[in-house]
């Protein structure tokens, strides 16, 4: 059976956490003289010389009835990278406990454990990809804590298989991470409306891609409540500036704009496809439920130095596990795409 108490750090479960000055008093009052903000103003905007609300209310309420989740299912993280990490030093003992990967995946599930000193297991995809479902079983032990897929996968932009997620979610005891970073550009349906069946499983999404604020760092963690707990008590107070907070609530604004750049990117995404397909220097592009494209080429290093030449900037993946010879290469504008196409007729 699943129980967070069996898998929090004895450090976090005994925690104090931090008692912001907005904590202690909530609501409106006429002098606010409790967090030695400064009371003359700021050199910006009235209301930037006050500390954010640190659980970003309004915020997660427009997030919530776009998602269709309720508020107290959602954590806010200044980026995903700040969800990521969380989790590693909530839930994982340094130098005792583990957690699996599936690569080829992003990178950063890797890096955040190394620098919480947390043991990576990898269960490599199989050659379709997709979840190796006999390979992690075997990987699973007592002290592991957190299993993560990234679904559509980064860098291979593929989703992975419905049932084998659900297979993992029915059958691990501990945290089952699904990021879904690019889910809007994918075919399948995202695990948000699934949070109720599970008790251990934490879907990841951003404002990264999609949304098209990579430069904003807002990334999201939907869960069950004892696990939102948890993020909201390791988190820093004032995790996401006023700024964000701000800048976020009127991009949420915008759902039709945004749903109308999905399609476009979709449409152009496989447009690419097919003008990738029909060079001779491409050996295969792999089907694509993302941004970006895996295309597999005569000679990865080559190709990406003579694309860098004419200063098109793609990126190499072709030293990772199932990846050799490949490159990564994002959705560019229309006039983007046609000089990557003519830069590689001319290779
Ligand atoms: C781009 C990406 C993210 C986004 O990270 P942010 O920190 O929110 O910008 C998360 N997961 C994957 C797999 C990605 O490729």
């Amino acid at each position: 059976m699943f129980n967070i108490e069996n898998l929090l750090r004895q450090n976090i479960k005994k925690l104090i956490p931090y008692s912001s000055a907005r904590d202690d008093f909530k609501g409106e009052a006429k002098v606010f003289l409790d967090a030695n903000e400064n009371s003359l103003g700021s050199p910006l905007m009235k209301w930037y010389n006050r500390y954010p609300d640190p659980h970003q209310w309004k915020l997660k309420e427009a997030i919530g009835k776009i998602k269709g989740v309720p508020v107290a299912n959602i954590f806010l993280g200044n980026g995903s990278d700040e969800c990521i990490d969380i989790l590693f030093r909530a839930f994982c003992e340094p130098g005792k406990d583990n957690v699996i990967i599936n690569p080829p995946t992003y990178g950063m599930y890797e890096v955040s454990a190394n620098i919480n000193d947390v043991e990576v297991r990898r269960a490599t995809l199989l050659d379709d990809f997709q979840l190796d479902l006999v390979h992690l079983e075997t990987l699973v032990d007592e002290h592991t804590k957190i299993i993560w897929i990234c679904s559509p996968n980064n860098p291979t932009a593929n989703s992975m298989n419905r049932e084998d997620v659900e297979t993992v979610l029915n059958n691990f005891n501990g945290l089952v991470v699904i990021d879904e970073a690019y889910i809007n550009f994918s075919r399948h349906r995202s695990f948000i409306q699934e949070l109720g069946e599970y008790p251990n499983l934490i879907v990841m999404q951003t404002l990264s891609k999609a949304w098209g604020l990579a430069g904003l760092r807002l990334g999201m963690s939907f869960a069950a409540e004892p696990i939102i707990d948890v993020y909201n008590k390791v988190k820093p107070p004032y995790n996401i500036g006023q700024a964000t907070q701000d800048l976020a609530l009127k991009a949420l604004e915008e759902v039709v704009q945004v749903n109308d750049m999905i399609r476009a990117l979709v449409m152009m995404r496989d447009e690419l496809k097919e003008s990738l397909s029909a060079l001779p220097v491409v050996k295969k592009v792999y089907p694509s439920d993302a941004n970006f494209l895996l295309v597999k080429v005569v000679d990865a290093k080559a190709v990406y130095d003579f694309l860098l030449e004419k200063e098109i900037v793609v990126r190499d993946r072709s030293r990772v596990e199932l990846c050799a010879d490949c490159l990564r290469i994002t959705v560019g504008t229309e006039k983007e795409n046609k000089e990557l196409i003519t830069a590689l007729e001319q290779f």
